[in-house]
């Protein structure tokens, strides 16, 4: 549109901010937003003009608009002419506006809409500073957290309120970075040959580990649809339908307690193949993300971070780092000392051998070493969750130095040096069980090295984590699949003479961590049916259970399946990892909030009679019981 006839013929808008550049300047143009700054000077209005796709300053001369009231966060249409700032009043800190060295210079102005409620009832919509948050580094710079941050609003206020703190531009700008990553995955997996397919949300139970939700079906009294923990069968029914290699943006439901950092429905980036191995589809997965990076590398300063991608298998990630994600990005590695201090003259170390515990220690080189205050906070930090607090030595001039020292005996003193750097220290986790030791001492790693000041966070390091066990005993003490029971392994000739037997068992699942945490699993399946009833029979279920629970999948397994695999990536935290952002709450549009509540709408909302009388449902739980 390049003159001033066309513009006013226009009913809203002539461009869109952002498409604007320095070769407008003299034209006649119509723009429409909301106005989310005002400043009065000298008589002479400006405000900045947001449309979503950015901002620009326009300026209202009081000869045109003699009588013209201006509020923030009205909707507008303005017309008039891009011009030049006049020199020195160019507003650089602002990121979000577009041309920080123009003007529109208003000739007309309509207003839309005017809030009718007060602005201070309403979340702050105070845009973040020029060292906002896509500078700060992640959130084990605890300390250092909401250093350049412009507001302080509360979370509550920002849910509660939601359709107006969508108009911060922080939310705006990770909403606009989810759907051009998910653009981009889109088009990957179209150009390998992936077919994207919806499958159902009302659907039958998939057990993926936590509780489903049930929707109580009308028609069918006394049936409920469950919704899908994941679409894990009908993504193994695709490759048995012949589509060979399926993805989805897929929505999966879990009622699980909640934790800090989950939510009651969240995104995986899911995806099913036919005939590939392990290797296909690690390949497959970390090219796309080596593609992601590269295509939207400084679209934020932490996605221009260097990456890397490596790979272990799951015993060397939990020898070494005490976990099956593992932060790369800190160096320090486990150790085992428990045959060290076997006969040790130290009791409390001893004790937890004798119990058939275990003692690992983590060097770490001198010129990472905590002082005495760090030592305190790290202390601190490990009562505070739980943990026993650690003990620690330093070796100086070749001896080693500790409180608990003079316990040791010389060769038990001489064995920790040789794994010590000279000024280096280490630090003990004993625990009654070697995963336990591990636990701890996997927590204590990246502790450690938020008081050392390891430099190098500022990257991604993704790790593939292979040869995962098959089963494990869960929280009930009974047998349970380690990924899902439809995940392949080397099953030995009779698995239900001694199921426990199959705790040694490794599967065919592997998982993709970042930066210490997990961003998505997958395995090959079991494609043949015998197989598969012999590894739902050893969780418990006979033939008849395995039959009713899964009749689909069982039918599927009749009719012939190719070997098939797969993997589901959690999008929402992939988002919110990669935008260094803490919660994944901050990259979903209209997220619950920590306890499942939607303050928004209300969500879940009591059930009026009327409906349960349709749905054949009553209430057996008191007022107070309901958690209402
Ligand atoms: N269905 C699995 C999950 O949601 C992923 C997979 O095995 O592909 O974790």
């Amino acid at each position: 549109m390049s003159n001033r006839q066309e513009a006013t013929d226009v009913r809203y808008r002539t461009h869109r901010i952002s498409d604007l550049n320095a070769k407008h300047v003299g034209t006649a143009l119509k723009l429409s937003g909301r106005v989310s700054h005002i400043r009065d000077h000298g008589g002479i209005s400006f405000i900045h003009l947001a449309d979503g796709t950015g901002e620009i300053q326009i300026r209202f001369n009081p000869e045109n608009f003699p009588n013209f009231e201006l509020g923030r966060e009205e909707w507008m249409t303005v017309g008039g002419t891009l011009e030049i700032r006049p020199e020195g009043t160019m507003n650089v800190l602002n990121p979000d506006i577009v041309l920080p060295a123009h003007e529109l210079v208003a000739t007309s102005a309509e207003v839309h809409a005017r809030p009718t409620i007060s602005l201070d009832k309403l979340p702050s919509l105070e845009r973040y500073t020029a060292r906002g948050k896509d500078d700060r580094t992640e959130s084990r710079h605890d300390e250092q957290q909401g250093e350049g941050v412009a507001s302080t609003v509360s979370e509550e206020f920002l849910l509660r309120y939601r359709p107006f703190s969508l108009r911060r531009n922080d939310l705006q700008r990770a909403l606009r970075i989810r759907s051009r990553v998910a653009h981009h995955i889109r088009s990957f997996l179209q150009s390998e040959g992936f077919c994207e397919i919806e499958t159902p949300i009302l659907a039958a139970p998939t057990p993926e580990g936590a509780r489903d939700f049930l929707v109580p079906s009308r028609v069918y009294r006394g049936s409920a649809y469950a919704l899908p923990q994941s679409p894990q069968i009908y993504k193994q029914l695709l490759m048995i339908g012949g589509l060979d290699r399926y993805y989805q943006f897929s929505r999966c439901f879990r009622d699980e307690d909640l934790r800090a950092n989950r939510q009651p429905e969240f995104t995986q980036v899911d995806l099913e193949m036919s005939f590939v191995t392990e290797d296909d589809i690690i390949e497959l997965v970390t090219r796309m993300l080596t593609n992601l990076l590269e295509s939207i590398k400084g679209a934020t300063p932490t996605l221009s971070r260097p990456y890397r991608f490596s790979r272990m298998t799951h015993a060397e990630a939990l020898a070494s780092y005490g976990t099956d994600a593992p932060d790369l990005r800190i160096p320090y590695r486990l150790i085992s000392l428990t045959e060290v201090f076997r006969q040790t003259a130290f009791d409390t170390f001893r004790k937890y051998v004798e119990m058939g515990g275990a003692i690992l220690g983590i060097p770490i080189p001198a010129s990472d070493r905590l002082g005495r205050n760090e030592i305190d906070r790290l202390r601190t930090w490990a009562k505070d969750h739980g943990l026993p607090q650690p003990a620690w030595g330093d070796r100086k001039d070749g001896e080693f130095i500790s409180s608990i020292g003079k316990h040791f005996s010389g060769q038990e003193q001489g064995h920790l040096v040789s794994l010590m750097e000279e000024g280096g220290q280490i630090f003990f986790a004993a625990e009654a069980t070697l995963s336990d030791a591990r636990r701890v001492a996997g927590q204590l790693r990246p502790q450690i090295a938020v008081r050392s000041q390891v430099t190098d966070l500022e990257r991604w390091e993704f790790v593939w984590i292979t040869g995962f066990p098959a089963f494990e005993r869960n929280a009930e003490g009974n047998l349970a699949p380690a990924h899902h029971p439809f995940t392949d392994l080397d099953l030995p000739e009779n698995p239900s003479e001694d199921p426990w037997q199959l705790l040694e068992t490794s599967s065919r699942a592997y998982d993709l961590a970042l930066n210490g945490e997990e961003l998505g699993s997958g395995s090959l399946r079991i494609h043949d049916l015998a197989k598969q009833l012999q590894v739902l029979k050893v969780l418990g279920y006979d033939e008849e259970r395995s039959r009713r629970s899964f009749p689909h999948l069982l039918a599927g397994l009749e009719y012939g399946a190719p070997p098939h695999g797969g993997i589901a990536l959690g999008f929402d935290r992939m988002i919110s990892k990669l935008l260094g952002l803490d919660s994944i709450r901050q990259v979903i549009a209209f997220p619950k909030d920590g306890k499942g509540r939607c303050l928004m709408t209300g969500s879940p909302v009591r059930i009026e009679s009327e409906d349960l009388r349709h749905l054949g449902l009553g209430i057996m739980v008191s007022e107070k019981d309901s958690g209402a």
